[in-house]
């Protein structure tokens, strides 16, 4: 018998083979409204309230450094990234279990310090700490978590249910994940070279990191945008899809239009990238534009939304329209700033297990 490397099939690929071998499971629950395929699964409480849960894993060396990371920040990073899950659903958090498995060199201030970011974050969001689980670690630190939220049944948002017409929105701005991850990353190796010659590494030798602070933020301490749910609420909007961005602005938006069975159209000119992405970008040679498409972990919302709803978000500063669900054989287009149309499937986004020479 022969072995299919995962590499062959991606991320995507595998999670597909997994949720066929598991779907017989989720069969034989009529509450489980949404299984495998949405940002939380979404179980039926009553006939009007649901609860919605995800999990999310932190791995060193995956998924932090912790030469890069303060242990603070990594804490609160492990909660948001969940509860941003929680909010792609149009819900909120309840309550979270966090799992830890620490190498035997760990400390306990170590520990705790991680902890003390965990729990400050969750406070923020209303979201108990409610138990979890501890393990050695014959390898890095690994963080799993899994959050727990609720809302009322009419209001979940599923990836489903974009129509053709709908607008196309985002919250915030994007590229400053990837932006602040390059600056970390250049930062890192030249403390390591430091290290490496013998030398001192200490302010004398750091660049200036103040004039990166905002990209640097969104990296190491994204927040999930919990308000965006409450404005929603309060407004009486329900957007007719939605998704957090983790992946990149392009893979999401395809992860909509796959569910929803739709293409879209958006326009370059209308993403708001984070302006100190566009300095970084200048800086790589980079295009801040990609870091937003594929970079990924800015952890904003990707939304529809029906034309008549306009008016309610046109005075939200922070929610952008940057183009229109259209029907699934208009494809996935992105109008460049000259007015070509890019296929927006040509543009990758962030996929674990992806081979390298795909990106
Ligand atoms: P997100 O980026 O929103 O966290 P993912 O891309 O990680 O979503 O996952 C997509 C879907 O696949 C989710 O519904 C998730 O629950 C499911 N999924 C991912 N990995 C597994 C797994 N190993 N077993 C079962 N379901 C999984
Ligand atoms: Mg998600």
């Amino acid at each position: 018998m022969s072995f299919k490397p995962i590499s062959d099939i991606g991320e995507f690929g595998l999670i597909e083979r997994i949720s066929s071998i598991v779907a017989p499971t989720c069969e034989t629950k009529p509450r489980l409204l949404e299984g495998i395929g949405d940002d939380c699964a979404v179980y039926e409480l009553s006939s009007s309230t649901v609860q919605v849960a995800t999990t999310d894993l932190l791995l060193e060396q995956v998924h932090f450094d912790l030469l890069t990371t303060p242990l603070q920040h990594l804490g609160s990073k492990a909660i948001s990234v969940n509860v941003s899950d929680i909010c792609a659903m149009n819900a909120k958090p309840s309550y979270a279990l966090v799992s830890i498995a620490l190498p035997s060199k760990a400390s306990v201030e170590f520990v705790e310090t991680v902890y003390r970011g965990m729990s400050e974050t969750a406070t923020r969001y209303n979201t108990a700490l409610a138990g979890g689980d501890t393990s050695a670690s014959s390898g890095g630190v690994v963080i799993s978590v899994m959050v727990a939220g609720e809302a009322e049944k009419e209001r979940i948002t599923y990836r489903k249910g974009a129509e053709p017409g709908d607008l196309i929105c985002v919250t915030g701005t994007l590229g400053g994940a990837a932006a602040g991850l390059k600056v970390l990353m250049r930062e890192k190796n030249i403390m390591l070279e430091h290290i490496k010659h013998g030398e001192k590494y200490d302010k004398d030798v750091m660049s200036n990191l103040e004039e990166y602070n905002d990209a640097i933020r969104q990296q190491l301490l994204p927040s999930a945008r919990i308000d965006i749910v409450e404005f929603f609420h309060r407004h009486d909007i329900t957007p007719t899809s939605m998704i957090d961005i983790s992946d990149g602005l392009a893979s999401d938006l395809a992860h909509i239009c796959k569910r929803s069975g739709v293409g879209a159209h958006i326009e370059e000119g209308r993403i708001p990238i984070l302006s100190q992405a566009r300095h970084i970008a200048d800086e790589f040679q980079d295009d801040a534009v990609n870091y937003a498409l594929s970079g990924g972990e800015d952890y904003e919302l990707l939304f529809t939304l029906k034309e008549e709803h306009f008016s309610a978000i046109a005075s939200h500063p922070d929610i952008t329209v940057i183009g229109k669900i259209t029907p699934a054989e208009k494809g996935l287009l992105l109008s460049d700033i000259y007015g070509m149309n890019i296929d927006l499937k040509t543009i990758g986004g962030f996929n674990h297990f992806r081979k390298k020479a795909q990106g």
